[in-house]
């Protein structure tokens, strides 16, 4: 934790029933609860618009809610300015002074702070061997690599030992590479450091990967919060289900049969599927017995199977696959909805070369083992 820096203790930050308008009416947060615990690294998703940076710039200080607290370490802070909040915050460019040196760099905000020199430098040194540039102090940021140069910024944010760190968009800027690259360095970092980060970003590759926890918003209302692995296999809403993951997660109409001597039925327009009782998905959508569902299927939890296959299948038409590389996707109708499948398990026949993937194919079957969402 943050031991390695000897630095201060507890940063939690809770947001109760925030709301922010701003003057011309802009609905842009519209009651958000949300917890960030100590150590946390919570990133904000959702699409340009939807108030992420509103969020950040409320628990920064920078504006203050309309309605609602922004509370740090379980206080109110909602009129506390934000020079008194302890908290770095990190933008898009890492803009470092190129003729200054890393040493400089990292020792500025203390400067600024009037710090006298030698506790300065021992700060310096400390925060550098904690991020591991402590051998290249003396160079200049033109010297650096991109991940070293990173590391600099983040030296230069933490060394007055904020509570918290904020960052907006931080690999915005940067090329798809050094992106993947430094994606992993911040969260790993930030870790390293134990300080709490709230992190905004629109990219969901990027909040899988780094977050602890995963906050999504849409239009200033927060949707879900939860680890990567429940948002992504257990949306909390439909627009959660449909944002996240690439291919989209299929989504579909269906209603729900339970027959006394326990077995369900899904109907999914004209095909049914029997599900016995002591199957997990039966469970899951029993309670919505005579009721209209959506049922959410990810690409990766259908295998397809032989047209003569027994058991839970749905059939359908392949209308075309699409070559990734590391998978292939297949694009059926079902009736008359659409669906993707992944091969990756049980690769169908490609089709003939020269026809890029658009040879129909007659029926196949699909089995179900994607987990469902209650609509
Ligand atoms: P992006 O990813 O594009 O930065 P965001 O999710 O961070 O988007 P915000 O910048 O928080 O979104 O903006 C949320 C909404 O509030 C948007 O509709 C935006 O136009 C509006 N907004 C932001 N700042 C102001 C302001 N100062 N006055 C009026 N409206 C604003």
């Amino acid at each position: 934790g943050r031991r390695a820096l000897g630095g201060k203790t507890v940063s939690t930050v809770t947001l109760k029933d925030v709301t922010k308008v701003f003057r011309d009416g802009t609905l842009a947060v519209d009651s958000i609860n949300l917890d960030v615990n100590d150590g946390e690294f919570m990133v904000l998703l959702g699409p340009s618009g939807c108030g992420k940076s509103t969020v950040l710039r409320m628990i920064a200080g920078l504006e203050e809610p309309t309605t609602g607290a922004v509370m740090l370490d379980g206080e109110v802070a909602n009129d506390l300015p934000p020079r008194d909040r302890r908290i770095a915050m990190v933008f898009q460019d890492f803009a470092l002074y190129p003729h200054m040196t890393v040493g400089d760099n990292i020792a500025f905000p203390l400067r600024l702070a009037g710090v006298e020199p030698e506790p300065r430098g021992e700060r310096v040194s400390d925060v550098a061997s904690a991020l591991g540039i402590g051998d290249v102090l003396a160079r200049k940021p033109g010297q650096l690599s991109g991940g070293q140069r990173q590391r600099v910024a983040m030296g230069r944010a933490i060394v007055r030992r904020p509570g918290l760190f904020l960052m907006d968009e931080p690999l915005s800027n940067l090329d798809s590479g050094l992106r993947a690259e430094l994606r992993a360095e911040i969260s790993g970092l930030t870790r390293e450091l134990g300080v709490t980060t709230v992190y905004v970003t629109h990219d969901q590759a990027e909040a899988l990967t780094m977050a602890d926890r995963v906050a999504i918003m849409r239009r200033g209302v927060l949707q879900d919060v939860g680890t990567p692995t429940q948002v992504y296999g257990r949306p909390a809403t439909l627009y959660v289900a449909a944002f996240l993951g690439s291919p989209r997660m299929n989504l579909l109409e269906a209603s729900v049969y339970v027959h006394l001597d326990r077995y369900v039925t899904l109907n999914l327009g004209d095909q049914s599927l029997y599900l016995p009782w002591n199957d997990i998905r039966s469970r899951a959508v029993a309670h919505y017995h005579g009721e209209r569902i959506v049922v959410g299927m990810r690409a990766e939890a259908l295998t397809p199977v032989a047209p003569d296959s027994p058991g839970d299948v749905l059939r359908g038409r392949i209308r075309y696959l699409e070559h990734h590389g590391h998978e292939s996707l297949a694009f059926l109708d079902i009736g008359a909805t659409a669906i993707v499948v992944d091969e990756m398990g049980a690769p169908l026949e490609p089709p003939p070369v020269g026809q890029r993937g658009l040879r129909r194919f007659g029926s196949v079957m699909q089995r179900l083992t994607g987990k469902p969402v209650e609509a």
